[in-house]
């Protein structure tokens, strides 16, 4: 399909200007930001940014690139992990910025909904929401900077899946400009809709090979009166099931929050982030971080969790735990959380995967692949961490000490090998929640069966038949 895509022509440049004025298409020096990824693992090159401020400029500029055949890079807040967001190396692509795209359309008080830009910065999505006394639950520690429409586009998970879903849970509608430069409102409100196939559902995840997501109707839920935490220490992530099954049975719903860590994940939080707090003085083989929500109170929630964490210790599911004892002492423990990611760069590359399993067998998936990495790598060392109560785990492998980062890196494919072929002898997937993008790409043709795969190509070749929406990205 790459074959059809164009050099993007002088014309198609000045049509462009003439649509978003001359100062939203760039050409320079000043389209570096959008073309290096997050992680700076990977730069490419466009023939333009282009920064259109409404939803017909977008419609616009796409039927421009339908009829020059110039391919379109969506881009977000450029916070994925997976090269979706940035060009290749051809230079001849646009990255197309939503960002200018940010307004809060609409509140509905009384249905629960709110309707955004697809270029809102997630933080600010949930601000509005609080302002109306209401929570817009997806949470990630990219909520600063990634947007509301690069969340659809990956139906993004986070912290809070195990209460409210998915992004896609949390998205009743969707406004899409389609390959064609065509607007598609389906801006709904609704919460049942029955009515062919779901459009929505096929924009949402698929990563701007289908269309470009322009706005949504987000859905909004009662703000819990507290959220309170407590980390958690225990011998092994079998140890982790159980107390997910405690906390399950004696707090239901109340249960907003179920993180796994291991021992060298936090190690690598105090090293490179000493200032944040140290809640044990000898360190322990795995510590969970939990979190309860009321809608009564602080004090309920504080109380609801001491009796929990008593009877896990009591049956000695758990050796230890902190239990905060304000919304304030919470934050502290989940910054610990929120930094694993961040320490994990400051102390250099590591091969990532993003993986998830039926949550009852995580703890036998850890026990196999450990075992398996070490042997083939001695001295390797596990960053492993995730959304436990999601079956998501984040299962990385940093060089060994001493080892130079671009050494150990050379041994990605390998090493994927080992992981995700324990992956799919354990029933799970290879992209819990980061997507495909181009880094998974030649993965996913190795797990997913010809059939499934098929279907996909069809939908793609429908929707987007001159193949101009973000090629060579998922397929
Ligand atoms: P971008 O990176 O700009 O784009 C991502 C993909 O979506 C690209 O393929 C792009 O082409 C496409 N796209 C973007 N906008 C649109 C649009 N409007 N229409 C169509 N396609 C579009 N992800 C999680 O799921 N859970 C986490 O817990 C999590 N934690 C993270 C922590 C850190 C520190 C970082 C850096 C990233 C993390 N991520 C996480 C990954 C990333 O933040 C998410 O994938 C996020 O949803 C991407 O949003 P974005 O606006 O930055 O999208
Ligand atoms: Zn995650």
């Amino acid at each position: 399909m790459t074959a059809t895509i164009a050099a993007a022509p002088p014309e198609f440049l000045a049509r462009c200007r003439a649509l978003l004025g001359e100062a939203h298409v760039l050409t320079a020096a000043d389209m570096a930001p959008f073309l290096t990824d997050w992680r700076g693992r990977f730069t490419g090159k466009a023939a333009a940014v282009m920064r259109p401020a409404t939803v017909r400029q977008v419609a616009d500029v796409v039927r421009a690139c339908a009829q020059w055949r110039v391919a379109i890079v969506p881009q977000g807040g450029n916070t994925g992990l997976v090269l979706g967001s940035v060009p290749d190396a051809g230079g001849r692509a646009i990255v197309l910025s939503l960002a200018r795209l940010n307004a809060v359309r609409a509140v509905d008080a009384v249905n629960r909904t709110m309707t955004v830009d697809a270029g809102c910065i997630l933080q600010h999505v949930q601000e509005a929401a609080a302002a109306q006394d209401c929570l817009f639950p997806l949470s990630l520690a990219a909520e600063g900077s990634c947007t509301i429409g690069g969340n659809l586009a990956t139906n993004a998970g986070g912290t809070a899946v195990l209460r409210y879903g998915n992004t896609r849970e949390l998205c009743l509608g969707l406004e899409v400009v389609t390959p064609q430069g065509d607007i598609w409102s389906g801006l709904r409100g609704l919460r049942k809709d029955n009515t062919g196939y779901d459009l929505r559902d096929l924009f949402i995840g698929a990563e701007g090979t289908l269309g470009i997501i322009t706005g949504a109707v987000l859905k909004l839920y009662p703000q819990p009166k507290a959220s309170i935490a407590a980390l958690a220490a225990l011998p092994s992530p079998t140890h982790a099931l159980r107390l997910l099954n405690l906390m399950q049975d004696r707090c239901g719903s109340s249960l907003t929050g179920f993180e796994l860590m291991s021992r060298y994940c936090l190690e690598l939080v105090a090293q490179h982030f000493p200032q944040l707090p140290k809640p044990f003085t000898a360190p322990h083989p795995q510590y969970v971080l939990l979190e309860l929500s009321s809608s009564e109170s602080e004090r309920h929630a504080v109380d609801l969790l001491e009796n929990a964490i008593g009877a896990a210790l009591e049956q000695g599911v758990i050796d230890d735990a902190v239990v905060a004892t304000s919304v304030a002492q919470s934050r502290g423990l989940w910054q610990l959380r929120e930094h694993i990611p961040l320490a994990q760069a400051a102390d250099g590359k590591n091969i990532k995967h993003d993986i998830s399993l039926p949550v009852s067998r995580i703890a036998d998936f850890i026990a196999a692949t450990d075992p398996l990495l070490a042997q083939a790598y001695p001295g390797c060392r596990l960053v492993c961490f995730g959304h436990l109560g999601d079956g998501n785990l984040h299962y990385n492998v940093a060089p060994p000490a001493g080892m130079a980062n671009d050494d150990f890196l050379a041994n990605q494919e390998a090493v994927n090998r080992v992981v995700h072929d324990s992956v799919n002898a354990f029933g799970g997937s290879i992209s819990a929640e980061h997507g495909i993008g181009v880094l998974k790409r030649e993965e996913l043709t190795r797990y997913k069966s010809a059939v499934e795969l098929n279907m996909m190509r069809a939908i793609k070749a429908a929707l987007d038949p001159l193949g101009i929406m973000n090629p060579g990205k998922i397929l």
